[in-house]
């Protein structure tokens, strides 16, 4: 039989666990970034940054995606996360703008 205490720890767990998956689900529901928007045009970001014009922004090297930029935050598995530089839209992990540092 299993303890109220420990009864207690599951039950409290799986609340725990759905609340984390709704909050995964928050950064996939905000709108992708648009290429052409003005802010993304000037940080010269790219849904796919092997598209990067890199005579235009010579910065980007390839393998640098937002997906290894620190500013980037998405959960486990996502295919898209936020960025302070586009804030209320979402940015491609396979993306990349002029802004991007190197995830420590
Ligand atoms: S700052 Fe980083 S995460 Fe944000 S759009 Fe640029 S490369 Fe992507």
């Amino acid at each position: 039989m299993i303890s109220r205490t420990r009864r207690t720890f599951i039950v409290q767990t799986a609340g725990l666990c759905a609340a984390l998956a709704a909050g995964t689900g928050a950064f996939a529901a905000a709108p992708l970034v648009d290429e052409n928007d003005a802010a993304a045009k000037t940080l010269g970001y790219r849904a796919k940054a092997t598209t990067v014009d890199a005579g235009k922004f010579p910065k980007y090297q390839a393998g640098q995606t937002c997906s290894n930029c620190r500013f980037y935050k998405a959960g486990a598995g996502e295919s898209s996360g936020t960025c302070p530089m586009f804030g209320g839209k979402a940015v491609a992990a396979e993306g990349w703008c002029n802004v991007y540092a190197k995830l420590a």
